[in-house]
């Protein structure tokens, strides 16, 4: 039909020409002339579905899978039985870890149950999600029709790598640097970086012209650190015409790296951007330092490497770390072995970013993936680093969300021995976050049941490589549907009020905030208190604890409007106006050292608000925490407050308090450059100069 098409429309041999044409340009890195002959042989052939299909694939070899996808979709609008076209759906589907993929191919195999890389598609899949006995069958069938078929021999070699065993396929892969390629992305997306640059490497050494290869090879030297030669290797491949979305991105990324300020320590390497160094500096070092002192403690290991943190400004540079990864929706920060990438809080808007929360989150990461030598499922890493969250403070971590409550009423939590799915090949919008909050969930209910210590007996089972249900059974003593049941009776009585309130809650959240508007104190009072009672977890914008503080204010109640804030930063409030008024009221209480901590929460959330920082510094030189104050101006300092004089004369009082004279000296003379009539830095002066001169 398709050649009769042909003939029919542009007489064979001129059809075949400007085909023949197109081929060629492309494969001579013609890009943009090979897509000008399809345009026009398409535009001459608007019934040709194959062309069509080709087209597409053009487009999906030079980077761009929406155009891809469209043109296979139109060839199904010509002929809804192509199956090369769904076999290209299938491969830009696969390629965005998109449950859609697994259909596609199966729709391409009905129509053609001949076309083998349709089943090596479909054992690919089934290995990123852990399921090794499809992804065995699957190439098995791909084999049994293309004995050759490359992709199905490096599944089957993948599987029993990832296994740490020795593979008989490996070697019937040859020179062909496509097949170590494969093995080298399961390697990635199973966390294992070095063994996935090693079998990089070896695509390279046997097809030393797969520029994929080289870029991915950069991708990762980069993700490990090691800059100078995922420079080279990225240039190379970018040089060479491979110029997709990760290695441009990567290109820029190394060249921005010039405005990054870089602090070791002994154990840890911290990398700023230069604008902003000064003042996440302190926050950053001692939370690091504390993290891995708990971490060293409660898991019973050192790190014998250096943990490298960076945090970027700018998220794209961080969504750019996780280009060709599973979903990472929402991502907040990654790590790659040692190495840390996370959002800066000034990367994100304020309040709606617990930087502390993820760096603890990602630093469990760096202590598991290492003592599990990167063996280690996806939701057990997951779990364990968001049950690190809120062991660290209750008030940390994340709340349940509406999404996850909605998840909840429509029993979509998957059983543990499928969990992972949820993570790399996500089948509802929103399912990555479900997956995340039911892992985390899954460790506390493990911790809570069995004791913490039963988590780390967990790492080293892992650590053996041995597989999910195995390690339940073993560690648990329990079947996995068993500890399926009894996890679910478990957030059942957690959050089934929750769940079954929720339509309720919707509607009166709603009435309490405009009785709010409206000015009706004592009923949002009233309707307020059963806003909370329904959804305790609820602390963003529109919330009851606020409204009903704010009612309780106007009604000159201090007592109820001091406790109603006070649950609002035990439930894990962020809003930063909310909590400084929070502490306002501590502070005219006498209530300083809670003023004080109420405060405190905020460093941790969004440190860049010069306000907190004076606030807090006074509140230290009031208590006797000098060091602290010292800490708190000096961070005010570098935020550039527009008060210059003012902020450089509170650093010299907190060098005096803590008696560091000639610093204290130092910053009175700063402050008096910035006004030299300013008395109370004039009298301080002479203080501190008087002093040291005894
Ligand atoms: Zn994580």
């Amino acid at each position: 039909m398709k050649v009769f098409g042909i003939l029919v429309l542009c007489g064979l041999s001129l059809c075949a020409q400007s085909l023949e044409r197109a081929r060629a340009l492309w494969r001579a890195h013609d890009y943009d002339g090979a897509n000008n002959e399809f345009r026009a042989l398409v535009k001459a052939n608007p019934k040709n579905a194959a062309y069509r299909v080709e087209w597409g694939r053009l487009f999906f070899e030079r980077f761009n899978p929406a155009e891809a996808a469209n043109l296979y979709n139109e060839a199904l609008g010509i002929d809804p039985r192509n199956a090369q076209a769904y076999l290209g759906l299938a491969e830009v589907y696969a390629d965005e870890f998109s449950a859609k993929a697994d259909q596609a191919a199966e729709k391409a195999l009905e129509i053609d149950p001949q076309l083998y890389h349709a089943h090596e598609i479909l054992a690919r899949i089934a290995l990123e999600d852990d399921d090794t006995k499809k992804a065995a069958s699957e190439a098995d069938a791909a084999l049994a029709i293309e004995p050759a078929a490359l992709d199905a021999i490096a599944v089957h070699a993948s599987i029993d790598l990832l296994k740490d065993k020795a593979s008989d396929w490996v070697a019937r892969i040859g020179n062909r640097g496509k097949g170590f390629e494969t093995i080298a992305h399961f390697f990635v997306i199973n966390r294992r970086y070095d063994e996935g640059i090693e079998y990089y490497r070896k695509a390279i050494a046997a097809t030393p012209d797969l520029w994929s290869a080289h870029s991915q090879l950069g991708v990762n030297l980069m993700r490990l650190g090691n800059q100078e030669e995922a420079t080279k290797e990225l240039q190379l491949a970018y040089d060479n015409h491979f110029r997709d979305a990760a290695t441009a991105n990567y290109l820029t990324l190394i060249d921005s790296e010039k405005n990054y300020d870089t602090f070791t320590s002994p154990t840890s390497v911290l990398r700023l951007n230069k604008k902003e160094a000064d003042a996440l500096k302190p926050y950053f070092e001692a939370e690091i330092a504390r993290a891995m002192a708990t971490y060293e403690k409660k898991y019973g290991f050192q790190m014998d490497k250096a943990v490298q943190v960076e945090a970027y400004p700018n998220h794209g540079d961080l969504l750019v770390r996780t280009l060709g990864l599973p979903d990472e929706a929402g991502i907040l920060g990654v790590t790659f072995n040692n190495v840390i990438s996370m959002d800066s809080p000034s990367g994100r808007p304020p309040g709606s970013f617990h930087w502390a929360s993820t760096l603890w989150h990602e630093m469990s990461h760096v202590y598991v993936l290492t003592m599990t030598n990167e063996r280690v499922p996806r939701w057990f890493t997951e779990g364990l680093a968001v049950h690190e969250e809120t062991a660290t403070s209750p008030d940390w971590g994340d709340r349940l969300s509406p999404e996850i409550i909605t998840a909840l009423r429509d029993k979509k939590l998957l059983p543990i021995s499928k969990i992972d799915r949820g993570f790399v090949h996500p089948t509802y919008p929103g399912q990555v976050i479900v997956s995340y909050y039911q892992a985390g969930k899954i460790c506390d209910y493990i911790a809570q049941r069995w004791g913490s210590s039963k988590l780390v007996d967990m790492i080293h089972a892992f650590a053996k490589n041995e597989r999910t249900v195995d390690v339940i059974r073993e560690q648990l003593k329990l079947e996995p549907d068993a500890f399926d049941k009894d996890f679910l009776a478990e957030i059942d009585r957690q959050t089934g009020s929750t769940v079954k309130n929720f339509a309720d809650w919707t509607k009166k959240i709603k009435e309490v905030n405009e009785l709010a508007k409206a000015g009706k104190t004592d009923e949002v009072i009233d309707q307020g208190r059963a806003a909370e009672a329904m959804y305790p977890d609820y602390v963003e914008t529109g919330d009851a604890y606020s409204l009903i503080a704010e009612a309780c204010l106007k009604k000159s109640d201090r007592k109820c409007a001091l406790d109603q804030l006070g649950r609002y930063s035990k439930e894990g409030g962020r809003d930063a106006a909310t909590v400084k008024k929070y502490a306002k009221l501590l502070e005219e209480d006498g209530r300083l050292k809670e003023a004080e901590a109420a405060l405190e929460r905020l460093n941790f959330i969004y440190p860049l608000d010069p306000d907190l920082h004076d606030r807090l510094g006074n509140l230290y030189l009031k208590t006797g925490g000098a060091n602290l104050a010292v800490r708190e101006f000096s961070v005010l300092n570098a935020l550039h407050p527009i008060d210059t004089a003012g902020s450089h004369y509170n650093l010299a009082k907190a060098y005096a308090a803590a008696g560091q004279k000639n610093k204290a000296r130092e910053e009175a003379i700063n402050a008096l450059e910035a006004a030299p009539d300013f008395k109370p830095a004039q009298t301080l002066l002479l203080e501190v100069s008087g002093e040291s001169e005894k």
